[in-house]
């Protein structure tokens, strides 16, 4: 499916970009409710995303293209093992999440940068979102799975991964990561409960 280019920029519009390709069927809308995504906003400054979910719409990185501001660009992570969290440095704003390795090849963007969203489509999936007996679980995991797999495996398969702004041809991030220390982590995540 073909989809449609829409343009983002960061909350201060230093840094702006395009997602290709963009419709409900050539990416997943997400709420992501889990302790991680909100950790990363409160680590990089921004509103408290709880009770809610943070709003995401997984793509793929050769559907992403940076146009201006792209040395705004940096990227931390929460542990040594944690998603990359691609966020910038003028305003703080949090762009995207990718794997560590671009073999994975996905890219999760954080859709509230976008001023038109319904190219989007509806929400397919709810992850880790609290169930009305007090447990977390996911709503909509196999359309989620079947996406990414969809895909990610062809383009594992067809080297296609290769194609990122996230990645140097050599397969290093193009900016450090910065690992946040974890004295500062446990003041992000909620009392044990
Ligand atoms: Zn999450
Ligand atoms: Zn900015």
């Amino acid at each position: 499916m073909a989809g449609v280019d829409l343009p983002f920029a960061c909350d201060c519009g230093k840094l702006r970009g395009t997602l290709l390709s963009v419709s409900p069927t050539n990416g997943t809308r997400i709420e992501c409710y889990c302790h991680d995504c909100r950790a990363t906003e409160l680590y990089a400054g921004q509103p408290d995303p709880a009770p809610g979910g943070v709003q995401l719409y997984q793509t793929v990185p050769d559907r992403v293209r940076f146009d201006a501001g792209e040395d705004q660009l940096a990227v931390f992570s929460l542990s040594d093992t944690g998603l990359l969290r691609w966020q910038v440095r003028c305003c703080g704003a949090i762009l995207f999440n990718t794997a560590r390795k671009p073999k994975i090849a996905f890219a999760s963007f954080r859709t509230d940068r976008l001023a038109d969203d319904s190219p989007l489509g509806p929400v397919k999936a709810r992850a880790f979102v609290r169930k009305a007996n007090g447990k977390r679980g996911h709503e909509g995991a196999l359309k989620f799975m079947a996406g990414f797999i969809g895909r990610a495996l062809p383009r594992f398969l067809t080297g296609r991964w290769k194609q990122t702004p996230f990645f140097t041809a050599d397969g290093r991030p193009v900016r450090d990561i910065h690992v946040v220390p974890e004295a500062e982590r446990a003041a992000l995540y909620p009392a044990a409960n």
